[in-house]
Order: structure tokens, then C-alpha cells, then sequence
């Protein structure tokens, strides 16, 4: 068995976004994908704000060092985390979001204290703390909805830090201050950020909770449906995409051909090199079949070396076609020094009929396709039914010299 995972494809099933991994029951990297979506949007809005604030207030004369030498840089360091959070693998994305936070945290806390010294120093002017507060809050909750595990702990250190700033800064500073101001210090940041803290690290974890559990409902049911070995669907997956095939056959009177695909003398394959060689065919062989099909085809894996593929919008001799296709690259693979080949069997939904009606005529074919000297494709197709009370519904079976080879 090969040690490594290695990706099979992204597939969308059921409506649940899948990383097929070869014989990985980690089949899914859902956070991560979802923590990048975020960044990718969070990141271009952090840098736009930035260039706002800072052409705004550079535009209405009230812009402080700040706004004007800070805010530029700080945007290029967003847009460059932005870079980041594309190029790297969905596994790293955390790190951007970490950089993300310590940036923003860090630029909220200087454009704060600096406020706050610069009144200290200079005396009052509106524009030193006028809004700071807003801000600072603002950190402090990135804290809490970016840092999942440690939020509240690293949200009131942030919020620690600015309230330590601020009460220092209240005892020391020389200049009386407004009282909307000192009272957006005090009630605002000191009274009011706690109690968004808490809100906010609820949500957090609310959040994160129910993410979780979704994340996990979503992994069993991907794991359910998928074969650990070869990263196909497995059998219980296929219900869903019958009903989906049939729901599209009966809106838009497409047709729907399956193929079944059985290994010949898989046996002696594994008798000859064992277990472990038997398990790299069956890998291989799906990797053939999976990279052959369209997106729109579902492969799944029958049974212990038999394969089923289900194609919508396909009529029985384009399935043919295809399956011949697949028997000539299964022979001309290398997977086996001695040779590999399968046989095919091939049939067309018609509208109405029952699963078990389907399956049997294709396992039929694939049992004809045996019988007949395997390594070949043969299709069935169903008979009407006739009047006639002698010829009773058998299904006819017809070999067409096009897609029979011995
Ligand atoms: P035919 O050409 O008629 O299909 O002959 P066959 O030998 O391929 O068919 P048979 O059904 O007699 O044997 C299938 C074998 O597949 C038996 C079983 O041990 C083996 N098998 C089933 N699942 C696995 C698996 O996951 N790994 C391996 N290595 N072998 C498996
Ligand atoms: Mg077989
Ligand atoms: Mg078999």
C-alpha cells in the first residue's frame, strides 16, 4: 500500500466540497479552505481601510504622523499578507491570519498610545484621541474572533494593556480633558470593551463549536461514502447520485449509461504478488479511471476489484466508447509487469426503470464480457416488452464487433 496521501481530486458531492486523499481517511481540509476564504477578503478590506483613513484625514488637514507616514506601510504589509495567503498551501494559511492579527493589533495599540502621549506632551487637540476608542476596540475583538483557542486570554491582555495606557494616562495627564472624552476612556473603553469581550469570545466559541461539529458531521459523511483504499466513492454514495441523475434525466430527458469494471483474474494477481501489489492495482487502476472521466462522471468503487461509473448525459454508445477507451488503457498500462486487463460491461438507464433492473443488465453484460473471453466491453440494452405472450422481456444481448476485443 502506497504510504503516502497523495490528492486524488476535488470533487463537490452532494453539495459538500471534497479533497480526495489516497488512503487518507483525512479527507478533509474544510477549515482551512474556509480560513482562507476569510483572509482573501479580510485582507484587501484591511489595506482599503488603511488607504480611506488615512487620504481622509490627510484631506480634511487632521491627520496626525500616524495617518500620514503609518497608514501607506501598514496597507502594503496587508497587501502583502494578502500575496501570502494565495501563494501558500491551505495548511499555512493560520500564520497569515496570526501575522494578519499581530499587524492590525499592533498598529491599533501604537495609534492609541501615540494619541495618548501626544495629548500628554502637547496638550489637547481633538484629533490626537479622537477615534482611538472605536479602534482600540476593534482589536481587542480581532483578538477574540482571530485567535480561536487563547481569544479571551489574548483579548483582555490587549484590552489590559490599553486600560493600564489609559488609567496611566488619566492620573498623569496635565490637560483637562472634555468630559465626552474622558467619558469615552473610561465608560467606553475601561467599562463597556469587557463586556463585548465576553459577548464576543461567546460567539467565538459558539462559533466555533458549531463549525466544528459541522466539520465533523461533513468528515463522517465524506469518510461514509468514500473507499479508504482507492479514494472513490464507495457504494453508499452511489444512492445519491442516482437520484440526482434520474432527477436530471426527468427534467431534461438526458440519458444516463453506467459502466462496470471488474479486474480479470484478480485472484491469481493477488496469489502471484501478493496482498500488498493487488492493493497498488486497485489504486492505479482507479487513478485510470477517475483520470479518464469527465467531472461530471462519479467513479466508485463497487466491490473488491470491480468499479462502477455512472455518466449523465451519456447514451450507450458514447458509454461504450469510453469504456473501450478505459479496457485499451488498463491493457496498455504498466502497472504489471505481466499485464493487466479488465473487463467492461455497459448499459443505458432507461426512463422509469428500477435500480435493480439497471444493475442487473449491466452485471449481466460484465458477466457476458467474462464469459466471453474477458478484456472486452459488452453492452446490453434494454428490450420493450412485447405483446407477444411467447417472447417474454428478456434482455437482448448484443456484442458489437466495435467494442469486443479478445
Ligand atoms: P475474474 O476474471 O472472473 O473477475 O476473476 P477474479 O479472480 O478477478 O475474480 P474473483 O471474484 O474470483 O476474485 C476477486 C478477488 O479480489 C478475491 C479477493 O481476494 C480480491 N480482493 C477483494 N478486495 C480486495 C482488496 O481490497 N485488495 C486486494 N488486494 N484484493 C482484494
Ligand atoms: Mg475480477
Ligand atoms: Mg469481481
Amino acid at each position: 500500500m502506497a504510504k503516502e496521501s497523495t490528492l486524488v481530486g476535488l470533487r463537490r458531492y452532494a453539495g459538500v466540497k471534497t479533497i480526495l486523499l489516497q488512503n487518507s481517511p483525512e479527507t478533509l481540509f474544510k477549515p482551512q479552505l474556509l480560513e482562507r476564504t476569510f483572509m482573501l477578503v479580510l485582507l484587501p478590506m484591511f489595506a482599503a481601510a488603511c488607504v480611506i483613513m488615512s487620504l481622509v484625514s490627510i484631506f480634511m488637514e487632521n491627520a496626525t504622523w500616524f495617518e500620514r507616514w503609518q497608514l501607506i506601510p501598514t496597507a502594503v504589509v496587508f497587501l502583502g499578507l494578502l500575496v501570502w495567503a494565495i501563494k501558500c498551501r491551505p495548511g499555512c494559511t493560520r500564520y497569515v491570519r496570526l501575522a494578519t492579527l499581530f499587524v492590525g493589533a499592533t498598529v491599533v495599540m501604537e495609534r492609541m498610545f501615540l494619541g495618548m502621549w501626544l495629548t500628554y506632551r502637547y496638550g489637547l487637540e481633538p484629533d490626537y484621541i479622537s477615534g482611538m476608542v472605536p479602534w482600540a476596540i476593534l482589536g481587542a475583538c480581532l483578538f477574540v474572533f482571530m485567535l480561536y483557542r487563547r481569544s479571551l486570554v489574548a483579548g483582555f491582555a490587549y484590552y489590559a494593556a490599553g486600560a493600564v495606557g489609559i488609567l496611566v494616562f488619566l492620573a498623569v495627564n496635565p490637560h483637562p480633558l472634555p468630559a465626552a472624552l474622558e467619558q469615552d476612556l473610561t465608560i467606553n473603553y475601561l467599562v463597556a470593551t469587557p463586556v463585548f469581550l465576553v459577548m464576543m469570545a461567546g460567539f467565538s466559541r459558539l462559533r466555533l463549536a458549531y463549525g466544528t461539529a459541522l466539520t465533523k458531521a461533513e468528515d463522517f459523511e465524506s469518510m461514509a461514502m468514500q473507499d479508504q483504499l482507492t479514494g472513490l466513492f464507495n457504494r453508499r454514495a452511489f444512492s445519491a447520485s442516482m437520484r440526482r441523475a434520474r432527477a436530471r434525466q426527468a427534467r431534461k430527458g438526458t440519458a444516463v449509461s453506467v459502466i462496470m469494471c471488474d479486474i480479470d483474474h484478480f485472484k491469481r494477481i493477488n496469489d502471484t504478488y501478493g496482498h500488498e501489489t493487488g492493493d497498488k492495482v486497485l489504486i492505479e487502476l482507479s487513478q485510470i479511471l477517475s483520470n479518464t472521466m469527465r467531472r461530471t462522471d462519479d467513479v466508485f468503487r463497487w466491490g473488491g476489484e470491480e468499479f462502477l461509473i455512472l455518466m449523465e448525459e451519456t447514451n450507450l454508445k458514447q458509454a461504450c466508447e469510453v469504456a473501450e477507451r478505459l479496457r485499451a488503457l488498463v491493457e496498455e498500462s504498466k502497472i504489471l509487469r505481466s499485464g493487466l486487463t479488465a473487463s467492461f460491461g455497459v448499459t443505458e438507464l432507461v426512463r422509469g426503470e428500477d435500480d435493480t433492473d439497471f444493475f442487473n443488465r449491466v452485471d449481466l453484460a460484465l458477466y457476458d464480457a467474462k464469459e466471453h473471453g474477458r478484456n472486452m466491453v459488452v453492452m446490453r440494452r434494454r428490450v420493450k416488452p412485447t405483446a407477444d405472450p411467447r417472447v417474454g422481456p428478456i434482455a437482448e444481448l448484443i456484442e458489437s464487433p466495435d467494442f469486443t476485443v479478445s
